[in-house]
């Protein structure tokens, strides 16, 4: 399997493991395996000739024979014991390892750059226009000031139309989503380190974390709680240790939860406002299906996300990610990119991928098949596939840069203007 994984290029996606290590261990564990197998098999014939012996032995006194027998099954015992512990400890280094190895490569997924796969709502906007955090000054949405004394950098508190309009993207994200199928659920912001880890989450060579742990209490608990980085890890824990009929795939969920993100290390214009921050709330999109349907459920959801994206109006495009950008869960990604006229640049909105059983093996997710007579196993792994609905700060700032009008004033989305007390068709500082 190393072999294959080397080949095929996956290792080019990133190197969390030396193959020849890996191999290595491979090797160790099958030469454990099989001492340990031989060692049993003698310690069960010896044991059969000792309790022979001992019905017909001299009561009075054991034959040499029977005590050579007896040291000898205390040293296998004691050579048992000891392979038992190297082949433990082996077993475990080569755990650890394959849970690091990230996921299989769609083979038409873009080995280099992204790939357009296509752009709508019009050119980009190139009229000189202001970027939000110059339109805050007479807008007042956001406060960062006072957020940066309260909780520090790129931190922000959204006020007046900024926490409205807040609540009415998610609400307008919400209802469409529902209206496709997808469950409502309310996800938690905490939750178990090894279930962040499981949903692909973990610190890779030469990156710094970006989850935020949370000081443990209790020194006996090794897991410990993490704040999620997206409600996609929370919506995976719900369906984690299940066994779901096959009738009942594809399951479609959408979570309301904040993400909590360290983006450690400065990142130049991108730390500006509110376009990369610790926290922020996000609804998202979370598939569990069988293996043959998550081809089609990808692109599914690609199309319920520009659904939205499209009538707010917003110019965006599509993009098919490359390998190097498929991080460790993901088997294919599309991301969405819309125009950000204050910064004359497109800027990530949206991230939709298909983690094939990447998640669902470290999660025990499965199904029963309906056929089971076509199948080796009683129960099988699903696929899961997660997608951003709404990611709010970044939309709140293609928004008011794209709907800005020379009076200063901002033209709402006929879309949202339900969601907003009033039914504002502009927005007037
Ligand atoms: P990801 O889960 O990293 O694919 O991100 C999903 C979406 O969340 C992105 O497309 C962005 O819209 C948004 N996002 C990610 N990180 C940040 C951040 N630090 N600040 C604001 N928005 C973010």
């Amino acid at each position: 399997q190393m072999d294959v994984y080397v080949s095929s290029g996956q290792s080019r996606r990133y190197d969390p493991i030396n193959p020849d290590a890996y191999r290595q261990l491979c090797t160790d564990r099958r030469a454990l395996y099989q001492q340990l197998i031989d060692l049993r098999s003698q310690q069960n014939k010896l044991s059969k000739s000792l309790a022979l012996a001992q019905k017909q032995r001299n009561k009075q006194q054991p034959s040499p024979s029977i005590t050579d027998q007896r040291q000898h099954a205390q040293v296998l015992k004691q050579s048992i014991r000891s392979c038992e512990q190297q082949l433990d400890q082996v077993e475990s280094q080569l755990l650890q390892q394959s849970l690091s190895l990230p996921n299989t490569i769609h083979p038409d997924a873009p080995a280099n750059e992204p790939v357009l796969v296509k752009q709508v709502n019009g050119p980009p906007m190139s009229s000189s226009c202001l970027d939000h955090v110059a339109l805050n000054d007479h807008l007042h949405f956001m406060d960062l000031e006072q957020a940066s004394r309260v909780s520090g950098a790129s931190f922000y508190y959204l006020q007046g139309m900024g926490a409205l309009l807040e609540l009415a993207l998610v609400q307008y994200a919400m209802q469409k989503a529902v209206a496709h199928g997808f469950y409502p659920l309310m996800t938690p912001d905490l939750v178990r380190t090894s279930v962040v880890h499981a949903c692909g989450f973990q610190p890779r060579r030469g990156e710094s974390e970006q989850i935020y742990k949370i000081q443990q209490d209790d020194p006996k608990d090794k897991d410990g709680l993490s704040l999620v980085g997206t409600a996609e890890i929370a919506l995976a824990g719900k369906c984690a240790q299940q066994v779901l009929p096959e009738a009942s795939l594809p399951r479609r969920f959408v979570g309301f939860g904040h993400a909590f993100r360290r983006e450690a290390g400065g990142r130049g214009q991108e730390t500006r406002g509110l376009y990369r921050v610790h926290q922020f709330s996000k609804l998202e999109l979370f598939v569990v299906s069988t293996p043959d349907q998550s081809d089609t459920l990808l692109h599914d959801l690609v199309a319920l996300q520009e659904d939205i994206f499209s009538s707010l109006g917003l110019t965006y495009r599509v993009l098919d990610m490359p390998h190097h950008e498929l991080g460790a869960s993901a088997h294919r990604k599309f991301d969405i990119e819309a125009w950000l006229p204050g910064r004359q640049a497109w800027g990530e909105i949206s991230s939709t991928s298909n983690c094939t059983d990447y998640q669902s093996r470290r999660l025990d997710i499965r199904y029963r098949p309906t056929h089971p007579e076509q199948h080796k196993e009683n129960t099988l792994f699903c696929h899961t596939l997660n997608g951003t609905a709404m990611a709010v700060p970044r939309v709140l700032i293609a928004l008011v840069e794209s709907f800005q009008q020379p009076d200063g004033s901002v033209l709402i989305p006929a879309v949202l203007q339900p969601w907003l007390p009033g039914q504002p068709t502009v927005w007037t500082p």
